[in-house]
């Protein structure tokens, strides 16, 4: 049997019935998934877009009881630069994606059921023992990354349900095709939602798979949810990379509010898209200034490699001060004073920045 086809079925045991709040019963056995943007309608014995949620017997399942990646990571690797600067965020990832994007930097498990060449094994394990990692090892964040969690945000809160009582935040690092359904749902548990925002035409969006509009209408929702959100671009040459995308892209957060941080990031080839080269220094700059002209107070620029710049420090809005100095995922200095600039006494916009790190 090809491994793919084995993983489909192994997958498919590690499942749970969705979530009520996630799915609609609707004629003849169908299904409406609301777990995120593309609203599957989905008949007897078919899976999603997604494929790893499915209709069995006229019930929707969900993935369960698994992670395919898991480790401890900075939290500044998500990127969140403004929640508990310098801690260590508990990372897991499970398989599949709702998107296929072709310079995917995780595609071995997101494209998982999708691209034959994807093949991630999963690694069993209860939402107990991963809430006892974190614990354990004092880690005060947990996050549902390398995937997109949104297809899986049924069994997230299972684990973060456990965790809230010990005091831990969680996090989703998430592509923001959601829909309000799976905000509202998720809301009780999540603090910190990390969102791509790929670019700003809907033709080249949806060669992505996804929708612009919806990642605008869901970076807009979890402002107004209070959520604690930060952006990423990732700038690949020729895909996103024009100055006057960059600025709708710019405009369009510093209308949602100045405070979102937005990352920049350099794009390296991988999977399908090799041809273009690496991002040069100089377009993140340029990113960087029309962030800033548009409004932006806080624009990052990132996966660098080690090359040690200033715009991955954190500066007081009101007077400059160094606030938080990076070099990669390192905070060198947290020069915070209970969350506020320690010259003027600004506070910094974020989540758990009282926390020492
Ligand atoms: S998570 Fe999205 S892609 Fe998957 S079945 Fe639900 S609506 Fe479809």
């Amino acid at each position: 049997m090809p491994a793919s086809t084995q993983l489909k079925e192994l997958l498919a045991d590690n499942t749970m019935p969705a979530a009520p709040e996630l799915t609609i019963m609707e004629k003849n056995q169908r299904v409406r998934c609301l777990a995120c943007g593309h609203r599957c309608r989905i008949g007897l014995g078919k899976s999603g877009v997604c494929r790893v949620r499915f209709n069995d017997n006229g019930q929707l399942r969900a993935p369960a009881g698994y992670v395919a990646g898991l480790n401890v990571d900075p939290i500044e690797k998500k990127p969140l630069y403004h929640a508990f600067p310098g801690c260590d965020a508990l990372s897991f990832g499970m398989l599949g994606c709702d998107y296929h994007c072709s310079f995917c930097q995780n595609w071995i498990s997101s494209q998982t059921l999708r691209d034959k060449r994807a093949v991630a094994m999963p690694n069993f394990v209860t939402p107990e023992k991963l809430v006892s990692l974190a614990t354990t090892n004092n880690v005060p964040v947990i996050v549902s990354t390398y995937n997109e969690p949104l297809i899986t945000a049924d069994w997230a809160v299972e684990i973060f349900k456990l965790a809230k009582p010990h005091g831990i935040t969680c996090g989703f690092v998430s592509n923001g095709n959601a829909t309000p359904e799976v905000l509202e749902y998720i809301r009780p548990y999540v603090d910190l939602y990390k969102v791509d925002l790929k670019g700003f035409d809907d033709k080249r969006y949806r060669s992505l798979g996804g929708v612009l509009q919806t990642v605008l209408d869901t970076i807009r929702l979890l402002v107004q949810m209070e959520f604690w959100v930060e952006v990423v671009t990732l700038v690949v040459p020729g895909f996103n990379d024009s100055t006057q995308e960059l600025q709708r892209i710019a405009e369009f957060l510093a209308g949602v509010s100045p405070d979102l941080p937005w990352h920049v990031t350099a794009f390296h080839p991988d999977y399908h898209m090799t041809d273009p080269s690496p991002t040069p220094i100089n377009t993140l700059l340029r990113a960087h200034d029309i962030g800033t002209q548009a409004g932006l107070n806080y624009v990052y620029m990132g996966n660098l490699a080690g090359r040690k710049h200033a715009f991955e420090d954190t500066r007081c809005v009101k007077c400059d001060e160094l606030l938080i100095e990076r070099h990669g995922f390192s905070v060198e200095k947290n020069r915070l004073r209970d969350g506020r600039c320690p010259k003027c006494n600004t506070p910094l916009p974020g989540f758990g920045l009282t926390r020492p790190s």
